[in-house]
């Protein structure tokens, strides 16, 4: 499915924009960072040495370097952050000096003393970002130390969203005999977002063939992604297999060994790819989160992460003999790591055993049951 997912192309991005993007350029310094010898405490900066009374010169401050050097047998008053002034090799905090009279006696100090070296954190000329990195608050604190107003960025994927069935209601609207909420708009539109995504379409279609393949037909004309929920199995009133089927897109795959997820889709028309999730909330969630999510981030351009980790499953449950199970799970932190629990009942319907859960834990195929106190792969679930 990667495979079939190329990054999109990149477009430059104001620093205030960039969170949650993904660079595509490597990230250069030009210069070093700090840009020039600053001082780490406010003091005196002197020549290293012994102990000595001597007489103040002159002052450098936070973004007002001293106008003169300075010589032995002098100081200068410094603040943290100020330029440490040519000829000074040390800061002596004002804490342990005495003032008097134009004079500051300093105790003994040491060459480098409370200095901050010039490049310190950051040499010139160095990749200190690479593309494919996902920006995050700590990356977009860099790129403004490098100076970078703006920065490429991966294209946000475009996501069509549908969702099928003649029962689903929207909220704010009364429900009637037989219908039940639409949930998997929302859901599939805010795990979109948070995968970085922007959405194109949502769009609700009954169960009819002619109005299932023209929903998808817009869906195909401008979307990098197209996601739809349900009528993916193969009862009479599904019919979103044979209108991707008329409508070009290719079949990858039909069905995984999962639980849930068995019916999820795959294909594609061209670059654009298509999901087709199962209808049962839960399904559409783990599925989206599993298949989709790594799709939108490598469509945006970010490296393949691998996002999993280990935990110890906390009470006993029972394999599927031909899937693998994804369980919801509260996450607890202990001394020797990450445990996990199922939140509740787990049927694919019971879209509250998503509340609370910090992790999905894989229980592998199989017979008899994974036990407590085993580790399972969990992905953790921000
Ligand atoms: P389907 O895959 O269309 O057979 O749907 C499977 C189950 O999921 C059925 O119980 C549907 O009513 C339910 N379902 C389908 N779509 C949604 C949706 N958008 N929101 C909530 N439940 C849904
Ligand atoms: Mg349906």
């Amino acid at each position: 499915m990667l495979a079939a997912a190329e990054p999109l192309d990149s477009e430059p991005v104001a620093l205030e924009h960039a969170l949650g993007r993904v660079l595509a350029e490597d990230a250069v310094s030009a210069g070093e960072i700090p840009p020039f010898d600053s001082s780490a405490m406010d003091g005196y900066a002197v020549v290293s040495g012994p102990a000595a009374e001597l007489p103040v010169v002159d002052e450098s401050r936070a973004g007002h370097p001293a106008t003169r050097a300075l010589r032995p047998g002098e100081a200068m008053g410094i603040s943290t952050g100020a330029q440490v002034p040519e000829g000074a090799d040390a800061v002596v905090p004002v804490e342990r000096v005495e003032v008097l009279d134009g004079t500051v006696t300093v105790p003994e100090s040491l060459a480098g003393a409370h200095v901050r070296r010039a490049g310190e954190d950051v040499r010139a000329g160095l990749v200190v970002i690479r593309t494919g990195s996902p920006i995050g608050p700590a990356e977009v604190a860099v790129l403004a130390a490098l100076g970078r107003a703006e920065v490429r960025c991966g294209r946000r994927p475009r996501v069509a969203l549908l969702v099928t069935g003649d029962e689903l209601v929207e909220p704010g609207r009364p429900l009637g005999p037989g219908q039940i909420r639409d949930s998997n708009l929302y859901s599939m539109a805010a795990q979109a977002e948070r995968a970085g995504a922007a959405t194109a379409l949502r769009e609700v279609v009954p169960d009819d063939p002619e109005l299932t393949r023209s929903a998808l037909r817009r869906a195909l004309e401008d979307a990098d992604v197209v996601c739809v929920s349900g009528g993916v199995s193969v009862g009479p009133h599904d019919h979103v297999k044979a209108a991707l089927a008329a409508l070009g897109v290719e079949e990858i795959f039909w069905k995984v060994a999962l639980k849930p997820g068995k019916p999820t889709w795959f294909g594609r028309r061209g670059s654009t790819l298509v999901f087709g999730l199962p209808g049962n909330p839960v399904s559409a969630m783990v599925t989206f989160h599993l298949f989709v999510r790594p799709a939108l981030r490598r469509l945006a351009g970010a490296d393949a992460g691998d996002t999993r980790s280990l935990a110890v499953l906390d009470v006993p449950v029972a394999r599927e003999a031909q899937r693998d199970q994804v369980v919801r799970c509260r996450l607890r932190a202990a001394e020797d790591g990450w445990h996990v629990e199922p939140t509740k009942e787990q049927g694919s319907h019971v879209l509250t055993s998503m509340l609370d859960a910090g992790a999905f834990a894989t229980i592998p195929a199989g017979d008899g049951r994974v036990e407590a106190g085993e580790h399972v792969d969990v992905e953790i679930l921000f």
